[in-house]
């Protein structure tokens, strides 16, 4: 390793090398090492350092920012961004093949917590993924899980709708996966228009729930009679 460089510059040179994209929506997990997150927090530590300075903040003396840069270096990598660092969850399929096998829509709701990519501000809501089951199933946790990890990011709700859809995909081999996402954003209601009731929706379609309306028509009656129970 190159001593004159930090850790994230060799990183980013393997991965601008390998011609590998890494935007904020991006999962890097194949370019870090065990070892890599802690050094890299610490990186991170001496820059958010430097934009308090800049920022005109005394961490020296205000007691509430003495820690604020290591704080928020450890709240990206562990949480808000930690879906970039760590590998798909793991997704233990279970066969779904047999005569009696469940052929049915399946529709699972996932709380969300994401972050945009444009301001870093918080985006909260609620994803809706429809499924209809193939030769396989995992388990009703899984979703959520594999929502999250995609939503734990730097992200664009268009964007987190179609990586939600392709990963369900990836995981169950079902070409017929519906995403409805509906989400607060703290770009809109903490700053900008500052419009405290502001929802946006987003819905990506795939197979039969494009292709059939019926299909897609059970998807929404599904999402309404699940908004019926828990509104938001
Ligand atoms: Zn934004």
């Amino acid at each position: 390793m190159d001593t004159s460089k930090n850790l994230s510059q060799v990183i980013r040179d393997r991965m601008n090398g390998d011609g590998k994209r890494f935007w904020a929506g991006d999962n890097i997990a194949d370019y870090l090492e065990e070892d890599d997150k802690e050094i890299l927090i610490q990186e991170a530590t001496v820059a958010f350092e430097q934009v308090l300075d800049t920022l005109l903040i005394d961490r020296e003396n205000d007691p509430n920012s003495k820690g604020t840069a290591r704080r928020l270096a450890k709240m990206y990598y562990n949480e808000i961004m930690a879906g970039r660092y760590v590998p798909a969850p793991d997704a233990t399929a279970f066969p779904n093949d047999s005569t009696d096998r469940y052929e049915g829509m399946l529709v699972v709701r996932s709380e969300l917590r994401s972050m945009c990519s444009h301001h870093h501000q918080p985006v909260s809501g609620v994803a809706y993924i429809g499924i209809i089951a193939a030769q396989k199933l995992i388990g009703l946790s899984k979703y959520t899980r594999i929502a999250q990890w995609c939503a734990r990011r730097g992200t664009l709700q268009e964007e987190l709708c179609n990586d939600i859809a392709r990963e369900i995909m990836k995981a169950t081999d079902s070409e017929n996966v519906a995403v409805y996402i509906q989400a607060e954003h703290g770009c809109c209601t903490n700053r900008g228009i500052m419009a405290h009731s502001s929802l946006t929706q987003t819905t990506v379609l795939k197979g039969a729930f494009k292709d059939d309306s019926g299909t897609k028509k059970e998807f929404f009656d599904n999402i309404k009679l699940q908004q019926e129970f828990a509104p938001r």
